[in-house]
């Protein structure tokens, strides 16, 4: 895989049935790397070489392999605090099992970074979910690392203080943030950019991402989210900030929008105003 560039633009997706074309269609968007979302049900018997040939056929670069589970809903946020990552203890150790087995996935197609939405992790330290989750990150941890990998969890679903303690509680060199700055706000957590601020050091991967606050008066309720730009993130303070930080990754665009022509058509829009914004 080929050495990408400073803030080199990027895209989310998920991987289809066809890994040819799943690769081939990232590649029209105008990129040449990205971070994949293996679904839940996704077999990885056997699937490792079909990817890593597709990837190599069109040269693209994956920086991180993020998880998803059966059984996650992200309807509004009390369903999400219901269904989502390791908070919820009935699907717990299957879902930790899932997380090592596609670390070993990601390794054998040569990539050092796997990603999460581990949940909601609740403010009280002293919590049962609280220790159980964080002492199953640490498991993560331990096994990501003999595969040469970081582990990365998505942002948005807890304010910054509450985040970096539970990083600095974790306690893990591997362990940081895939920084979405959208999700902050669909999920009325707090301003991203001050986030940034905060969370910068910890920051491996980030997502381009906008999106709506929620509607005022609906505690349960997601925002919306936007076509890159048109949300209420500030794509260039966005930019300004992770420069400040001395951010050197990649940028991630992700949208996620049941309309295939409508999501494609935003992405190739965002690529236009990242390069624009990134300078
Ligand atoms: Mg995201």
């Amino acid at each position: 895989m080929q050495a990408l560039g400073n803030m080199e633009i990027g895209v989310l997706f998920w991987a289809g049935d066809d890994a040819a074309a799943t690769v081939r269609e990232q590649k029209s968007l105008g990129v040449r790397c990205g971070q994949m979302l293996v679904p839940g049900e996704m077999p990885l018997d056997g699937a490792a070489a079909l990817w890593k040939a597709a990837l190599q056929a069109e040269n693209f670069t994956l920086q991180t392999v993020f998880c998803a589970y059966i059984g996650e809903d992200y309807a509004d946020i009390p369903t999400v605090e219901r269904t989502v990552g390791f908070i919820p203890a009935a699907t717990r150790a299957a879902r930790e099992a899932r997380t090592l087995a596609v670390s070993d996935f990601a390794r054998e197609l040569g990539v050092g970074g796997l990603g999460a939405h581990i949940g909601f992790v609740p403010e009280d330290t002293g919590h049962p979910n609280y220790v159980a989750v964080r002492d199953l990150v640490r498991r993560i941890c331990d096994h990501a690392a003999r595969n040469q990998q970081t582990f990365a969890l998505e942002t948005g679903q807890e304010p910054a203080p509450v985040l970096r303690h539970f990083l600095r509680d974790v306690d893990r060199p591997n362990l940081g943030i895939n920084f979405d700055p959208a999700n902050m706000i669909l999920y009325g957590t707090g301003d991203p950019i001050e986030a940034l601020g905060i969370l910068g050091a910890h920051v491996i991967s980030v997502h381009a991402k906008d999106g709506d606050w929620p509607p005022k008066g609906s505690p349960e309720a997601l925002g919306t989210e936007k076509p890159l730009g048109q949300g209420a993130v500030g794509m260039e303070r966005f930019i300004d900030t992770l420069k400040k930080v001395g951010f050197k990754g990649q940028l991630n665009i992700e949208r996620e929008v049941p309309d295939h022509a409508e999501r494609l058509r935003d992405i190739a829009m965002g690529v236009k105003l990242l390069e624009k914004l990134r300078g």
